[in-house]
């Protein structure tokens, strides 16, 4: 709480309970939520919130670094209360997004490999990896499955 006061102190933001509402709720989620998702859960709380102050503020809060906005294509972002840099895997199946935080991944070395080939300087990186969650794997399968049985007892 503290730490989020003298973030937004620092950025010269006003500290409105609304504001604060939309990061806390984005800190402690591991959705990735689009803005309508954010709205729906803000509301109860916050019930004279509009979905413009919403985006709003979600621009806002962008801006200043303290969520991070996600384009994954899909029309409009979804947001990330983490802000340190991470992979994410999108589920092509049901739109959910997954942190991947492999320590394995070489992202580094390919940074420093890429910049000494095209001269750039690369000031951050992300990796999205695409395809069908573990979930949708398992139901897929099931579905399969019952059909199978249904076809067998004909
Ligand atoms: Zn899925
Ligand atoms: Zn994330």
């Amino acid at each position: 709480m503290l730490e989020i006061a003298t973030q937004f102190k620092k950025n010269k933001l006003k500290l409105t309970p609304q504001r604060l509402a939309i990061l806390n709720f984005l800190r402690n989620t591991k959705s990735h939520p689009s803005a309508h998702e954010i709205y729906e859960s803000i509301y109860p709380t916050f019930p004279t919130i509009s979905l413009a102050t919403i985006y709003k503020t979600l621009k806002t809060l962008a801006q200043v670094k303290l969520i991070n906005e996600l384009n994954l294509g899909e029309g409009n972002f979804r947001y990330d209360g983490k802000t340190y840099t991470h992979s994410h895997f999108y589920c092509n199946k049901c739109n959910k997004i997954e942190d991947i935080e492999i320590h394995s991944l070489p992202l580094p070395s390919i940074k420093n490999a890429l910049e000494r080939d095209t001269k750039n300087k690369i000031d951050s990186y992300e990796m999205y990896l695409f395809g069908v969650c573990e979930e949708c794997l398992l139901r897929e399968n099931k579905l399969w499955f019952n059909l199978w049985i249904e076809l067998a007892n004909m």
